[in-house]
């Protein structure tokens, strides 16, 4: 079982967080599936704990693109807490964005990114929603859902369309633009 540290992360500089991810191959291999479950207790490590198993110190993470770990998959993992608390993990493999709003929100406070140490945070213009396909993964049992136009906004659905964006290499320090306000409609 491979185990992830702040040293495992690649930084802005890296040419491959440039390049676009290739498609995970399905059904999902059992390497794959603990590459994900990996990255998901990198990032909930990275919010309860100060320092990784090799001393350093974590920036708490929300989202974790597998390319950030240098495997150019398409993959991500989102962790969070919705409003009871509750924790909640989110793998995605092979996304596709199909549909979104024409409106424009961001984030009140800013993007960041683990693997962006110039710019702590940023103004970032988002759809307000999207509408993707790909699949799911339940990262305790290993079930695959397929999903198809499936809606994500607010909170969730920026945070989906950062990670979406490091597939296509592309970095949240790319599109900034100080001028959106707009808070997102709902908040997770
Ligand atoms: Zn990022």
């Amino acid at each position: 079982m491979k185990v992830f540290n702040m040293k495992d992360l690649l930084l802005e500089d890296n040419p491959i967080l440039r390049e676009p991810s290739e498609l995970v191959e399905m059904p999902l291999s059992q390497d794959d599936f603990e590459t994900l479950q990996e990255m998901a207790a990198f990032v909930m490590e990275s919010q309860t704990k100060e320092l990784d198993a090799n001393g350093d110190k974590y920036r708490p993470a929300i989202g974790l693109s597998a390319v950030q770990l240098g495997i150019l998959k398409q993959m991500f993992v989102i962790v969070t807490t919705d409003d009871d608390l509750d924790l909640f993990v989110m793998a995605v493999v092979n996304p596709r964005i199909e549909k979104e709003s024409q409106n424009l929100i961001s984030l009140t406070d800013g993007e960041g990114c683990l693997s962006v140490q110039s710019v702590d945070s940023a103004k970032v213009p988002r759809r307000e929603w999207v509408r993707w396909s790909g699949t799911l993964v339940d990262l305790e049992t290993g079930e695959t859902a397929r999903k198809t136009l499936s809606k994500i906004d607010g909170y969730l659905g920026v945070v989906f369309q950062h990670e979406y964006d490091h597939l296509a290499g592309v970095l949240f320090t790319d599109i900034t633009n100080p001028k959106i306000e707009k808070e997102p409609a709902e908040n997770v």
